[in-house]
């Protein structure tokens, strides 16, 4: 390469001073390795230390934060606070999680070309275990929350601040979080927790990045199927065996998938992406609202993808028979983890499972169940409106569009208390980074942090929250 074209390649690559503090804050958070700990047990001696220093990283790095919030710890290690407003009432609720899913020991043969948890900035990125799920998102909003602080700014309402510290685990202080706000009476009016993202290579045929914000969540079903049995020497097997009948049942499953329907928010979804389609897609999915039936029929047939997005999914992950290889089983068990459909439930996709396999041998047990996440407000509603207001500033050329999510978050517990709550990180990513979450080489863009910054800095102050204004302007807080 030429000097001038490599100076000019720099320029192009070249980030503000904003962006590049950002990274570095992230980085430091990634190379805390907060692993979400096992959910049946106490914190080990090491987890507590990495979680400590994780706080006090954050403590470090958003003084303005802490010194006005009240900060209190909720479960094994979440953390939330409180930065008092003009008034408590209709209090916003912003979340993030602090613990990410663990590498496996042999990280460099998962692919990895950075080590995971050494927080490296290299190509314009931060690369690492975190940075898009969800310490990015964290970040970026705490630096929006110390920018906004530092400038004097005071908000109109309560803003709380939930960072759980076992999402990747159950959630259980998101939990934990959800009964401390009920019990003090704290009714959000806003929840806005991670799910969505500022998605390029999103729809194909779709040349603008997809802002698309999770209006609900599928619901969790966790089902073990057990077939007992006499056992016994393997040598003399009866003619039908535990592992064959649970095999039987598991077939049963998987040919008879769940029925298909397009929900409202899908064909909300449709509908605000067809204006940016051409030809016959654009038609198609135009009139998305009318042509339910089929759409949802042919999905199904175009990917796993949009199969999730029609139905109840069900996939069959643990499987065991005998512990040895000369012994009949006296049990066999399989675990479905089923993503229960919105306007399904738990107890109906109990029933679908019992009735396709149609064997009594067959015990179907729930292990784990959250029903589908209440459907929130979306267009003409003022939180929705803020939510896409906010994406315009940072985003300009971004569409917004709902969705229903199909991963569970944090947000599906506090859904209890808040009839608003919408999953969206303000990051912006591609294909490739979005396949990255949860496996090898997760890399934000060092670019993409100074618009997820100014995302929240315009949901904060727009004029939909109330209110919120800077220091020295009319503070007049508007809870409608
Ligand atoms: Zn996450």
């Amino acid at each position: 390469m030429s000097i001038r074209k490599k100076r000019q390649a720099d320029a192009a690559t070249e980030v503000s001073e904003r962006a590049q503090r950002v990274a570095e804050h992230l980085a430091a958070l990634v190379r805390v390795p907060t692993v979400a700990p096992d959910s049946s047990r106490p914190l080990t001696e090491a987890e507590e230390e990495a979680f400590a220093r994780h706080r006090a990283l954050l403590r470090e790095f958003y003084p303005a934060v802490f010194a006005a919030a009240e900060t209190e710890m909720v479960g094994r290690a979440g953390l939330l606070m409180r930065l008092p407003g003009a008034a408590t009432e209709r209090p916003v609720v912003l979340m993030a999680h602090q613990d990410v899913v663990p590498v496996p020991q042999d990280w460099k043969a998962e692919g990895w070309e950075h080590p995971p948890f050494d927080g490296v900035i290299a190509d314009g990125r931060v690369h690492g275990r975190g940075t898009l799920d969800d310490k990015g998102a964290l970040v970026v909003l705490m630096e929006a929350l110390e920018e906004l602080l530092a400038a004097g700014w005071e908000p109109a309402r309560d803003v709380w601040l939930l960072f759980g510290g076992d999402e990747e685990q159950h959630g259980a202080s998101a939990v934990a979080a959800t009964a401390l706000l009920e019990e003090r009476g704290v009714e959000p009016w806003l929840v806005l927790d991670e799910g969505g993202a500022v998605a390029s290579e999103a729809f194909p045929g779709v040349a603008a990045p997809m802002a698309v914000i999770g209006a609900s969540e599928k619901g969790v079903l966790t089902a073990e199927l057990s077939v007992e049995s006499q056992g016994g020497h393997a040598s003399m097997p009866p003619r039908q065996s535990a592992p064959g009948i649970l095999a039987k049942a598991l077939v049963a499953v998987e040919s008879n998938p769940f029925p298909v329907g397009l929900h409202d928010l899908s064909v909300e979804m449709f509908e605000g992406v067809a204006p940016h389609l051409r030809g016959p897609k654009r038609a198609l999915l135009g009139r998305a609202r009318k042509l339910r039936g089929p759409l949802a029929r042919v999905m199904p047939r175009l990917g796993a993808e949009l199969a999730a997005m029609v139905r109840t999914t069900v996939a069959i992950t643990m499987v065991n028979g005998s512990p040895a290889q000369n012994v009949l089983a006296t049990r066999a068990t399989a675990v479905l983890n089923c993503r229960i459909a919105v306007g399904s439930t738990v107890a109906a996709t109990v029933a679908h499972l019992e009735s396709v396999i149609g064997d009594e041998r067959v015990a179907v047990s729930v292990v784990e169940g959250s029903e589908p996440s209440p459907v929130s407000p979306t267009i003409g509603d003022p939180r929705w409106e803020a939510l896409v207001d906010a994406v315009g500033e940072a985003y300009p050329d971004a569409v917004t569009v709902p969705y229903v999510m199909m991963a569970a978050s944090d947000a599906r517990h506090v859904a209890r208390i808040a009839p608003a709550v919408y999953r969206f990180s303000p990051l912006a990513m591609d294909k490739r980074q979005r396949e990255a979450i949860h496996g090898p080489n997760e890399n934000v863009q060092i670019e993409a942090l100074e618009p997820g910054v100014d995302f929240y800095r315009a949901l904060l102050t727009g004029a939909a929250l109330g209110g919120l204004t800077a220091a020295g302007g009319a503070s007049e807080p508007s809870l409608t």
